[in-house]
């Protein structure tokens, strides 16, 4: 690692997310390439590192960049498209018709505009599964965010990604070949869902990320109808069914895990694989509340996500963290559940796990500098009294005010630095059309 401070970054408050959860005042980040330095208090950094460029950011927190462990990009095109609908009507009927119509320049279009709102809300890294993912791959080498992506697979081919199931297999062999070594994305096998796919076809998929070096992730235990429809046709629940087929495994990450008994959540416990809480998507789909409090209590690394833009329909995740609390406060009729502390961890510690990257979701030396800041100059964010109340319960996104991924600086001052906002606008009327046409 490169032991010259390239740029030193200052502000009144640092909330390390390290293991003792240290908040330092009068604090200071030393970025040196895409790592951190170190972290400390100013006056002591400025010392260190005279020659630093220095960015001072004045009455403001800098926090670990926050992390969206489950969304599908593209579908920001699809925002506000169709509302208040259950998950099977609303896939079924409206959602895998229209996607059907999709063309790559549409998935990469949707991808932007996701990766933008990301951005400008403190999102500097993402778990994504859609179809036609090359797009995204290009979009998120492009925009310089961190991502896991996956091309989503189901059992209905044609699909618009290939003809039939050994054509998905080549297109995930070529992006690995493609994207290896990017020091910012990887790749997952991530099939839809147990109720979109076949054993034989999940039991590949877990075999293709384990010979292409990739992660593995899947919708799982969404909903009540997914483990009648999994008992009526494998007999099994969806998460034993998926014990069974060899899918839980450490570098597996699973998204929603709402429907669970007692013994799924001892058997992810004992995998040590991940999951994605998705709280928003659960409310607007009505499609339950996860056990979240349960789910950690059993050890399980708890990421938190979006889920795609149809179905939130933002990608911030300052609105996550605020919801993630006070869904699991009125479900269990305990104020004390979920407390800020823990809805932050999620968001931050919880999403390097599901992401299965070491490097992020802290501020500690030798850490990628992946980091944000907000203003805490703004109304709602006066008086301070707890540092962590007011990131979880105050925020709205509109506080943030610096975005760094690999040491790069993404947005600063409400301005995209890497690409032209007004453009991307412009483009975004072909959605308009799409969405006419079909
Ligand atoms: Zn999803």
């Amino acid at each position: 690692m490169n032991s010259t401070c390239d740029s030193l970054y200052t502000a009144d408050w640092l909330i390390t997310q390290n293991e003792g959860r240290d908040i330092i005042h009068e604090a200071a980040l030393a970025v040196a390439g895409d790592r951190i330095l170190c972290v400390g208090h100013a006056e002591v950094l400025k010392i260190l590192y005279p020659e630093a460029r220095r960015v001072d950011l004045g009455e403001a927190v800098i926090l670990p960049g926050l992390i969206n462990a489950h969304t599908h990009v593209p579908m920001s095109l699809l925002r506000g498209y169709s509302d208040d609908k259950a998950l099977q009507d609303w896939l079924q009927k409206d959602i895998f018709p229209q996607e059907a119509q999709l063309t790559p320049e549409l998935v990469e279009l949707g991808a932007r505009l996701s990766m933008a709102e990301m951005i400008r809300y403190g999102t500097t890294a993402f778990y994504d599964m859609y179809m036609l993912e090359d797009a995204v791959f290009r979009a998120a080498d492009a925009m310089g965010l961190r991502a896991v992506l996956g091309e989503s697979t189901t059992q209905f081919f044609p699909s618009l990604a290939a003809k039939d199931f050994s054509g998905y297999e080549r297109r995930v062999r070529r992006y690995a070949e493609e994207w290896k070594n990017h020091p910012r994305i990887r790749q997952a096998i991530v099939p839809h869902a147990p109720y979109t796919t076949s054993p034989d076809m999940l039991h590949t998929c877990r075999e293709l990320a384990d010979e292409t070096g990739s992660l593995f992730g899947m919708h799982l235990a969404e909903t009540e109808w997914e483990t009648e429809e999994c008992l009526r046709v494998y007999g099994k629940r969806p998460v034993e069914y998926c014990a069974q087929l060899g899918l839980l495994q450490p570098d597996s990450t699973f998204f929603h895990l709402v429907d669970l008994s007692e013994d799924d959540i001892h058997t992810l416990a004992e995998s040590r694989c991940a999951g994605v809480h998705n709280p928003a998507s659960n409310m607007k789909l009505a499609s339950g509340v996860a056990p979240l409090q349960t789910l950690l209590r059993a050890g399980i690394p708890m990421g938190l996500g979006t889920d795609g833009a149809a179905s939130n329909n933002a990608q911030n995740m300052l609105r996550e963290i605020y919801l993630a609390s006070l869904l699991q406060k009125v479900h269990s009729l305990d104020p004390s559940a979920c407390p800020a502390q823990t809805a932050l961890d999620l968001a931050t510690r919880g999403g390097a796990a599901a992401l299965h990257d070491p490097y992020i979701g802290s501020l500690e030396p030798g850490m990628k500098a992946d980091f944000i800041a907000l203003d805490l100059t703004l109304p709602h964010m006066q008086p301070l009294h707890n540092l962590i109340s007011q990131v979880v319960f105050a925020s709205n996104g509109s506080e943030v005010c610096l975005n760094v991924v690999d040491g790069i600086e993404l947005f600063r001052d409400g301005q995209f630095l890497n690409f032209d906002y007004n453009a991307l606008r412009n483009e975004l009327r072909q959605a308009q059309a799409w969405i006419r046409k079909s």
